[in-house]
């Protein structure tokens, strides 16, 4: 499957994490599989918390072993420290992802400890990886979370994000997230945050993380696309919210960042027809949950053609 960029489906942890009923374990099945024929090439697929903190993940396990069915599938998961890390290692999955906050202030609140202790857990991370030959098969990343702005702290310094990310690089993490975790960010500030990171690290290991918090998710996307961001993290239906704004959205939504690649040309390798299906398992699942998606409710234009599709069809 040829794409042009990586769309990274982080609904089932960022989305599902905000969403207070259970969401049952076979429903996660489902949405894997069919996100998986849709031509997902990557999902978050849960967070090894212990299951008193997030309940939504006490079935991590099955949930993981059931995406390692699928062979060409990704399988991520979340990570806070080496303990739900050495969990992922043990089970094989693909990647796992720590997450350090730029704000000083949301790392304490988030994860109680400095950004400091945040990159101390992330060697303590490296150290059980290589305390066994086969755990070095799963690659270790991280999000920089409030990396475009802080809902305690308010701007934070660019700087202070590009530091981190060369701390996590150099302390061996293969991908790094630059997150704006509570929709703060706007389309400039993106361009210069993501054209000065790939300038320094390379668009291989940059990923854009945005919340639609505020409306600006996608015009975000497209600004980072145009900084040669090539990697973007998306939610089915832009599945959660936001624990810092009650009422707000969650993640950009899938569907839409689909068909605006697809329709400005660029490949996907998702076919958004069977990906806006998928929406059905949301709906029958989380009736109380407000889904988000202006083509689910608009449909595509006439005689729209995916990129996707027109190489395929060639
Ligand atoms: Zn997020």
């Amino acid at each position: 499957m040829e794409r042009d960029v990586i769309l990274r489906e982080v609904g089932m942890r960022d989305g599902l994490q905000m969403v207070k009923s259970i969401f049952p374990t076979d429903a996660k099945k489902q949405w894997i599989d069919r996100a998986v024929a849709a031509g997902m090439p990557e999902i978050e697929v849960c967070s090894f918390v212990p299951p008193h903190v997030v309940p939504q993940f006490q079935d991590h396990e099955e949930v993981v072993r059931h995406a390692q069915t699928h062979p060409d599938l990704l399988v991520s998961a979340l990570v806070p420290n080496a303990k739900g890390a050495e969990r992922g290692f043990m089970l094989g999955v693909d990647k796992l992802n720590f997450v350090v906050s730029a704000s000083e202030t949301h790392n304490q609140k988030n994860v109680k400890c400095t950004t400091e202790q945040s990159l101390e857990r992330f060697d303590q991370i490296m150290e059980v990886r290589a305390s066994k030959p086969e755990y070095a098969k799963t690659e270790v990343c991280s999000g920089v979370s409030t990396a475009l702005g802080c809902t305690m702290e308010g701007e934070i310094d660019p700087k202070r994000v590009m530091w981190l990310i060369e701390e996590l690089l150099k302390r061996g993490a293969t991908e790094i997230g630059i997150a704006d975790t509570v929709g703060y960010a706007n389309p400039a500030q993106v361009k210069t945050m993501f054209t000065n990171a790939i300038a320094a690290f390379g668009a291989d290991v940059i990923v854009a993380h945005f919340h639609d918090t505020r409306g600006l998710g996608l015009a975000n996307a497209l600004a980072a696309y145009e900084a040669g961001c090539r990697k973007f993290d998306a939610s089915l239906a832009g599945l959660g919210g936001c624990p810092f704004a009650p009422a707000a959205t969650g993640n950009v939504v899938m569907d839409d960042l689909v068909f605006m690649f697809e329709a400005m040309g660029v490949k996907t390798g998702i076919d958004l027809d069977a990906l806006l299906s998928v929406r059905e398992i949301l709906e029958s699942n989380l009736p109380d949950e407000p889904l988000h998606g202006m083509v689910a409710r608009a449909s595509v234009p006439k005689g729209f053609v995916p990129a996707s599709m027109a190489a395929a069809a060639e």
